[in-house]
């Protein structure tokens, strides 16, 4: 079968030729007909430090997706060829405690698809029957291709109560865009969105955020009195990764406020610990999605309304992945799709 490999260590993908994957028998194998393109696939691609020291050369990468069974373990009863499935890419060990008491996501052995194993950029995947989310009917498949990211999006946004609440969410990444619809969709009065890409600020405001600031050129606190904030942000979203943003969300905080923190630094990120000592602040790490409540709600929101369509801006064909990694690394994309469907 066709896959993009990370094949040497040095900037790029291959597609290459390898093995259709052997299925065990707790296992499901998935025809893909669609991917996203997510960052951590834009790390591997360019080769940059954390890439190095975490992906095994050669691998097949990727983790977004959606497919149809085609295949299924002996032991992984309740499943049927045809379905349209996608999969959660963290696989627990289901040994730890955390994992015991029916709380994966806190599983301090997680394996990641298309990171520590063979990933989803390929014609087919096999996964254990553990991660296969089923879609519900009427989820379109571009949609369904990007439940691995928009679940970072609903689990980081749902983790405080957002009803009524001044909403900043730093970073207009296809992760931060998507935060601003479900911060919408679950009542908050304003969401502020900043970024200093004019194409991302854009989208997000098409998709609904009361403010997109680039703050290249202005600043979160004057926006203070046009939108009837007095103390600061009830929640903040933090979705770039970038120091200077988290800090920015800091000094923009309310009393008591409480920032949800999916953004992950390059290196160590400094901050004024008397801020959040003072100002009584609540900061929660937010690593992948909720097993798998995470993923029920989003089938929820989907089926009732919830549109991220806007987010996705371009679609290729796998062969031309050369081309779709490009455009993201220049940042002038939301999310991007790879056809998988046709050779
Ligand atoms: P992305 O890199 O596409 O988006 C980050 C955005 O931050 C970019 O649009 C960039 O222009 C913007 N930015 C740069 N400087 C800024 C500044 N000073 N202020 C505000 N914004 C600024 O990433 P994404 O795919 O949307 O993911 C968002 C973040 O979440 C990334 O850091 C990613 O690595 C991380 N992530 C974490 C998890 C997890 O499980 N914790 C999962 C997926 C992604
Ligand atoms: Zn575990």
């Amino acid at each position: 079968m066709k896959a993009l490999v990370k094949k040497k260590s040095e900037r790029g993908l291959w597609l290459e030729d390898v093995p259709k994957p052997n299925i065990g028998i707790n296992d499901v194998l998935i025809k893909v007909d669609r991917t996203g393109i997510c960052g951590t696939d834009l790390h591997i691609f360019k080769w940059d430090d954390w890439a190095r020291a975490t992906i095994p050369v050669p691998m097949v990468v990727g983790h977004e997706f959606v497919g149809e069974i085609v295949e299924v373990g002996s032991s992984a009863s309740g499943f049927s060829p045809g379905e349209m499935v996608s999969a959660e890419g963290h696989i627990v060990c289901g040994k730890c405690r955390s994992c015991l008491s029916g709380r994966g996501h806190l599983c301090p052995d997680t394996q990641g698809i298309g990171v520590n194993r063979t990933g989803a950029f390929a014609e087919y995947v096999s996964v254990p029957m553990t991660n296969v989310w089923r879609h519900w009917k009427g989820v379109e498949p571009d949609i369904a291709a990007l439940f691995d990211p928009f679940g970072n999006a609903v689990h980081t946004a749902l983790s405080f109560d957002l009803l009524g609440e001044d909403v900043l969410i730093t970073g207009a990444g296809p992760i931060g865009i998507m935060a601003v619809v479900i911060a919408k969709h679950a009542g908050a009065r304003n969401i502020v969105i900043t970024d200093v890409n004019e194409y991302r600020l854009d989208l997000a405001r098409k998709m609904g955020a009361t403010v997109a600031l680039n703050v290249k050129n202005s600043s979160v606190r004057d926006l203070y009195s046009s939108l009837g904030i007095k103390e600061g942000f009830d929640v903040g979203l933090e979705m770039s990764g970038v120091p200077s943003a988290f800090n920015d969300m800091i000094d923009n905080m309310t009393h008591g406020g409480k920032i949800a923190m999916l953004g992950i630094p390059s290196g160590k990120l400094e901050i004024d610990w008397n801020k959040v000592v003072f100002n009584m602040l609540t900061i929660k790490g937010i690593y992948g999605r909720e097993m798998y409540e995470t993923w029920y709600k989003m089938s929820v929101l989907i089926s009732s309304g919830l549109d991220i369509s806007p987010v996705i801006t371009h679609h290729f064909h796998y062969t031309e992945f050369q081309e779709a990694f490009e455009l993201m690394e220049s940042g002038q994309s939301g999310k991007i799709i790879l056809d998988w469907s046709k050779r």
